[in-house]
């Protein structure tokens, strides 16, 4: 067989900015507005690989706490559609935000700005309630995986302690390990360290960091500039509920294409 021959292929063009596919997390025209005035997302459209971590960033009031709820399924949206590992995760309309599939929603799991641990249960009672009680594992098992989740995150003497006795760090270490404890396959880390002392803000950077070594999916809301480039596949500048603009950390960092990225930027670096 002699070898065909086969005119060349032109090479698509990808505008730089244009956004790298990803079938792990996809938002499409998603809308969502409080009331009849305040849109929060506006046909919002963003794609993210199960490698990547998103740092989302962008004024206060654009909206970035509204998109991670809505991934969690605490929030609902008026318009568009959310798949996750493929497959129909959240639908316009869907009023109180109720996931189309609950077992999708089970593997992402969320930290926030202020800790929110159960003040009445210890360390322990903190990690094994979901495990226990939506995921059916026995008392022992939920345990032993709370100890060795604790050891990870070198909190094996808190086992005991109840949050009042936990320092701010150590409080988000053990929100970060309860959500880890249902081994999900994305987490949201909403200003995570914004309430935060300096010193305390490094042992959970650092959480998060290893986190990131072992590939876990990851979106991040953080004012913490340093932190973003440090730790983000990809930085996503959000206002008026559109994206400006997407790329790698050094790309929005050092030359961001758009006006309002800039002037954003220029004012929190
Ligand atoms: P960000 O996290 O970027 O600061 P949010 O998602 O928290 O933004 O909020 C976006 C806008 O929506 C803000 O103006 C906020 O006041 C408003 N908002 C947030 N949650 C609600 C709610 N449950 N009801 C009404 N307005 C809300
Ligand atoms: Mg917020």
């Amino acid at each position: 067989n002699t070898p065909r021959l086969v005119a060349a292929q032109p090479q698509p063009v990808h505008a730089s900015s244009a956004p790298p596919a990803g079938d792990f997390i996809q938002l499409r025209g998603v809308c969502k507005s409080y009331g009849e005035q305040l849109v929060v997302m506006d046909n919002l459209s963003l794609d993210m690989r199960a490698d990547d971590r998103l740092v989302i960033i962008g004024p206060s009031g654009s909206g970035k706490s509204s998109l991670l709820r809505v991934l969690m399924g605490l929030e609902g949206i008026q318009g568009g559609t959310i798949s996750f590992q493929g497959q129909p995760y959240i639908a316009g309309g869907s009023g109180c935000g109720k996931p189309l599939h609950e077992g999708l929603r089970t593997q992402i799991g969320m930290v926030f700005q202020h800790y929110t641990l159960f003040p009445h249960l210890s360390v322990l009672g903190n990690l094994i309630l979901a495990p226990t009680k939506v995921h059916g594992l026995s008392k022992a098992e939920a345990s032993e995986k709370a100890r060795a989740y604790l050891a990870r995150l070198g909190l094996e003497s808190k086992l005991h302690a109840y949050p009042s006795q936990l320092s701010g760090g150590q409080k988000q270490r053990v929100a970060i390990a309860r959500a880890l404890m249902l081994e999900p396959k994305l987490m949201l880390f909403d200003e995570v360290t914004s309430a935060l002392d300096p010193e305390m803000v490094i042992e959970v950077q650092n959480v998060m960091l290893q986190l990131a070594e072992q590939k876990m999916a990851m979106i991040i809301v953080t004012h913490d500039m340093h932190f973003a480039r440090h730790i983000a596949t990809r930085v996503v500048f959000c206002a008026g509920g559109k994206v400006i603009e997407q790329g790698p950390p050094e790309q929005i960092f050092t030359q961001p294409k758009e006006a309002r990225t800039r002037e954003f930027l220029e004012k929190v670096l």
